[in-house]
């Protein structure tokens, strides 16, 4: 008889684990607590327009480049349709100059010599230094967990040729690059290149790799949006014979005699199974669902001391405009605010804007939605939350705020704005149970980019823990990973040989 294999929610992290399941013989079931797939990669409608919430960018998107085979498998990439940006992002200054972060690397390195000659030397070890990350091996096809000596040997060899570029840039941070630039324009705006929280912290590896993906055109934006991307899976699992239990939240994963049994929940209903996967937060499976029973140091480490990617406010507006005069970047035009403005308690001077000026699917004909986001805290957002009258007021205030702000950018916009939406940090806790609201899980820093925490838990048997809480640093292709590999460890468990869709 088929094993059984529970898993609880219907990410992308747990849609992997259910299509590899299926492909490999078990009898697999999702509870997911939502009514739709896709967890955080997802999208919802206001007004005749659709909020994209997710992907600026798929990795893996290119025939013959890394990844690519990850979707295939799952023979996904037929139905795909991906947009390659010729810009990354703009970042602009005070005084009309502005930084456009080019796809085509040898673009970029023309145009930052351009706005900085006298730094080139810099410029020149960071363009090589993305030529360089173009084939730099990440080895995914076989879970970690399985590696053998002479898998470990191979890989090792594989990264000899990378010994000196990773003894650069590995430990090297966006201020390690930053703090070497003379032109203070470069340096002004080189950390805004990423959108994020703590730029200046932020792994350099992960800036260059990326941009080599953008340059290879293997980054692309799905067309449709990200709900669509993530119904695309829920459908292959559905037609691989997997069943999505929607409107399913799980309050407790049913153990006797430290092994994994089955999963209770909210209502009462009990589901018993041979192997139970969490595809869910981590903190909500580990001290919630299992009571923190199989927790160690480390474990607890991990959620007492990590930086989490702080959560969103995500301003979302649907403009009676084409914006076809607008170039289409990666993720956005970034500008400084000619007067500042508070979002969720702090006082913000810029602001990134992202026109989905490229995906007509978004907003009725002659339309664009258009997006704003900021990293805020989550106990202003939960304090707030609990007086429903002032978190709507603020909410209120930060749209007006941010369409006056588009305004002076954007001459005419305000007058445009026929839907508006605030998402926060509250909204993506109630939605997808992510702890804290973080919308992906452990912050990317040079220590945790390398690190992969265990899918086990100390002392539990039969249970495993896939996607953004076990991957730092989350991201579509990583999770997507950590579902597909789970099962390539249960089927080493049981003696199994792993198999795929395509060979
Ligand atoms: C704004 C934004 C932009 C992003 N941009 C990119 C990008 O450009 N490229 C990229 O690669 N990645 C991007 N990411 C990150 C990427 O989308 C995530 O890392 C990834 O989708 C996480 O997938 P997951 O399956 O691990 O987790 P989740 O998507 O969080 O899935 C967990 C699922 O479990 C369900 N669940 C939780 N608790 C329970 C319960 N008790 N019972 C039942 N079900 C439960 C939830 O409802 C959810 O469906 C972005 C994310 C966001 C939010």
């Amino acid at each position: 008889m088929k094993k059984s294999i529970s898993i609880i929610g219907a990410g992308v992290a747990g849609l992997f684990a259910g299509c590899h399941g299926q492909i490999n013989g078990y009898n697999t079931q999702i509870f997911e607590m939502h009514n739709l797939p896709g967890g955080v990669c997802t999208s919802w409608k206001r007004k005749g327009y659709t909020i994209d919430g997710c992907a600026h960018w798929v990795t893996g998107t290119r025939p013959g480049t890394r990844f690519y085979r990850l979707w295939e498998e799952l023979d996904l990439v037929k139905d795909w349709s991906m947009v390659d940006h010729k810009e990354y992002a703009r970042i602009e200054g005070s005084d009309d100059e502005v930084f456009i972060v080019y796809s085509e690397i040898d673009r970029l390195e023309q145009h930052m010599k351009e706005l900085a000659p006298e730094d080139k030397d810099v410029i020149d070890e960071f363009i090589k230094a993305i030529h360089k990350s173009k084939d730099f091996p990440i080895p995914w096809e076989k879970a970690p967990e399985l590696l053998t000596p002479i898998d470990r040997l191979k890989i090792i060899s594989s990264m000899f040729p990378y010994a000196s570029f990773f003894r650069k840039w590995g430990n090297k941070t966006i201020k390690d690059v930053v703090q070497r630039f003379t032109n203070p324009f470069l340096k002004q705006t080189f950390p805004l290149i990423f959108n994020l929280q703590n730029p200046l912290d932020f792994p350099i590896l992960a800036v260059l790799m990326t941009l080599s993906w953008v340059d290879q055109k293997t980054a692309g934006y799905p067309i449709g949006g990200s709900l669509e991307f993530s119904k695309a899976i829920a459908q292959r699992y559905l037609d691989l014979g997997g069943k999505i239990n929607y409107k399913s939240k799980i309050s407790k994963i049913l153990v006797e005699n430290d092994k994994a049994v089955g999963v209770k929940l909210t209502d009462g209903s009990e589901y018993r199974s041979d192997i139970i996967i969490s595809a869910a937060n981590g903190h909500t499976t580990i001290f919630d669902m299992l009571e923190g029973k199989y927790v160690n140091k480390r474990i607890q480490d991990y959620y007492d001391k990590f930086t989490l990617y702080r959560p969103l406010v995500y301003v979302s507006l649907g403009v009676a405009h084409s914006f076809e005069e607008i170039p289409q970047t990666v993720t956005g035009i970034d500008f400084p605010l000619d007067e500042s403005i508070i979002i969720g308690g702090q006082e913000q001077k810029r602001m990134s804007v992202q026109f989905y000026n490229f995906d007509p699917t978004l907003a009725p004909a002659g339309k664009t939605f258009v997006r704003v986001m900021y990293a805020s805290d989550y106990e202003y957002w939960k304090t707030l939350k609990q007086n429903p009258e002032r978190y709507k007021t603020e909410k209120k205030q930060i749209v007006e705020d941010v369409i006056a702000s588009l305004d002076k950018r954007f001459p005419g916009l305000a007058a445009k704005v026929e839907m508006s939406d605030v998402a926060t940090a509250t909204t993506w806790e109630r939605y997808t149970s992510n702890w804290k609201g973080s919308f992906q899980g452990w912050q990317e820093t040079t220590k945790t980019l390398r690190m992969r925490l265990k899918k086990t838990l100390p002392g539990l048997k039969n249970f495993y823990m896939v996607g953004q809480w076990v991957e730092p640093g989350g991201s579509l292709p990583k999770v997507a990973i950590s579902g597909r590999n789970v099962i390539q460890i249960i089927c080493h468990k049981d003696k199994k040989e792993f198999v795929t869709l395509t060979p």
